[in-house]
């Protein structure tokens, strides 16, 4: 999404760009691939920002702007999440006032606890969008609702205002999009996304996103530029303190003042420009960000309907309990699936597969490391066995699945390694640590001249939304650079 979304600005903008994409498809994570019958959307649940029925988001106008709402259509899903523990479920529907409703409902000796954090999330994001909107620090709101919370975990501040275990974990379900549990995951990054996805709820690609990244392609294509498929950067090409241009894997040398890397720093910098090349401090600064999480996906087509199989949900999160902290902390060691999403995208709309069937997708967070110690020989049956395991447990849910399932492909950290080169498989870079937020992360000048970083790995964070504006920003930082030298 990065480097789609920095070409086609660049091209926009009347630059010429030449887009130099490995894969055999463009889009990375956003994508899809098909088995039999189904083409599986292999990352997007959410996509933030659009605020269909709102007032338009950042993400639609810049959209607009590119011509991307002209060529891909989206939907918006009504409830925010179905929330299932051992003991008890919730459903909370994306709306501000019904879903406070559902919350106070659920734990009434927590109601003042849990319209105070609501309150509290809603001012966050409203300072954030101040904040973005004029640039100054110096305003009340701005301090007291934002910046006075830089440094804070989402345990920080949900805890000191709701007690309940319960509601807590309600609260804090979707720490999964994030990659970080409750006592580890900024609060600024989950309120600011969940008082704006309770607002304004998900919205969907029609199609997968893949069709987002070919639409990208064709506004590239349209304006001059080129996009070159299977064809992999081994090497940045330099000249001093500057970069010259690339080799390909094909051993072609294309020259330019200027580029974008939509390639993790870790391997643009160690791997493709060398490490002798790069100053110490950019290593040094980049030795302090971990690596964020990846993820273990199953991928199911059913032949049946999702009415036939009692699904009424878009996202449904299956929870072993109560404690997000513990759970994560077992899976940086263990292979075994703790808390899982369950998305099915007919919810979202009828047509994400052929008429009659379902198309399901689980997704858990799952480290790479416990995956690198599973021998080869076991790397399959070792993935299948935690499929069947979160597959039992979606069963409880939603029982008879087994029967229809038709295809299954499944997906680790070491898959997404494979197809996008992230170490780790991570899903968003570094981690959304208080201290690794937005334009706390690494930045998008790259250590020599003419190169820019985007991605999930730079500023502003992993995620479809961030990384499109990531693009955006990376192209307009090195139009004015190349500008400014005439
Ligand atoms: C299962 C899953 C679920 C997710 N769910 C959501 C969600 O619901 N909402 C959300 O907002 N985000 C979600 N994400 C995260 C989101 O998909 C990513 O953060 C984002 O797409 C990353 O984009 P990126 O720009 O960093 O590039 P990447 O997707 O990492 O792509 C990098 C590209 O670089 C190419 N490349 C690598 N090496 C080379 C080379 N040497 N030469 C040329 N090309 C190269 C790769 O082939 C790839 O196309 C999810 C991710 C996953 C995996």
């Amino acid at each position: 999404m990065g480097g789609l979304s920095a070409a086609a600005t660049l091209a926009t903008n009347g630059q010429r760009v030449l887009l130099l994409e490995k894969h055999w498809r463009p889009g990375g994570y956003a994508g899809s691939f098909v088995r039999g019958r189904f083409e599986f959307e292999i990352a997007l649940h959410v996509l933030s920002g659009l605020d269909l029925e709102g007032k338009r988001g950042s993400l639609y106008r810049n959209f607009e702007s590119l011509g991307i709402m002209k060529r891909v259509d989206f939907v918006r899903v009504d409830n925010f999440y179905k929330a299932v523990y051992p003991d008890m479920e919730i459903t909370v529907p994306a709306n501000r006032e019904a879903a406070e409703e559902v919350l106070v409902d659920a734990f009434p000796h927590e109601s003042e606890g849990i319209k105070r954090f609501l309150d509290r999330m809603a001012a966050t994001n409203r300072a954030l969008a101040l904040l973005t909107r004029t640039g100054d620090i110096s305003q009340k709101e701005v301090k007291e609702d934002f910046l006075a919370y830089r440094g804070k975990t989402l345990a920080d501040v949900l805890y000191a205002d709701v007690k309940d275990a319960k509601a807590r974990a309600v609260l804090s379900q979707i720490m999964g999009y994030f990659g970080l549990p409750p006592s580890q995951v900024s609060y600024i990054v989950y309120a600011t996304a969940y008082d704006t996805l309770l607002r304004y709820g998900i919205a969907q690609i029609k199609g997968t996103s893949q069709t987002l990244s070919n639409a990208f392609v064709d506004i590239i294509e349209e304006k001059n530029s080129e996009v070159r498929l299977n064809c992999g950067v081994k090497k940045i090409l330099t000249e001093g303190n500057r970069v010259k241009g690339v080799l390909t894997e094909n051993n072609e040398k294309i020259l330019s003042d200027y580029m974008v890397s939509n390639v993790n720093p870790l391997t643009t910098c160690a791997a493709m420009i060398g490490v002798e090349k790069v100053p110490h401090s950019f290593f040094d600064n980049l030795q302090k960000h971990e690596i964020a999480v990846g993820t273990l996906n199953v991928y199911m087509g059913l032949d049946a309907p999702r009415q036939e199989l009692g699904i009424d949900e878009f996202e449904t999160f299956i929870n072993l309990g109560y404690d997000f902290d513990a759970n994560w902390s077992k899976s940086r060691i263990s292979v075994e699936p703790a808390d899982f999403a369950v998305a099915t995208y007919n919810c979202a709309y009828s047509e994400a597969s052929p008429p009659g069937t379902t198309i399901m997708v689980l997704c858990t967070l799952s480290h790479a490391q416990p995956w690198y110690k599973i021998p080869p020989s076991e790397y399959v049956a070792t993935k299948n066995r935690m499929a069947e395991k979160m597959l039992e447990r979606t069963e409880k849910v939603y029982p008879g699945l087994r029967e229809h399932m038709e295809v299954v492909e499944v997906s680790t950290p070491l898959t997404n390694m494979r197809y996008t080169g992230n170490p780790g498989g991570s899903i968003l870079g570094t981690p959304y640590s208080p201290n690794n937020v937005f334009l706390d992360r690494l930045p998008q000048e790259g250590p020599l001249k003419g190169l820019y970083f985007a991605g999930a790995w730079t500023q502003i964070g992993g995620g479809f939304q961030t990384c499109i504006t990531s693009g955006i920003m990376a192209a307009q930082k090195l139009m004015l650079e190349k500008m400014k030298k005439g």
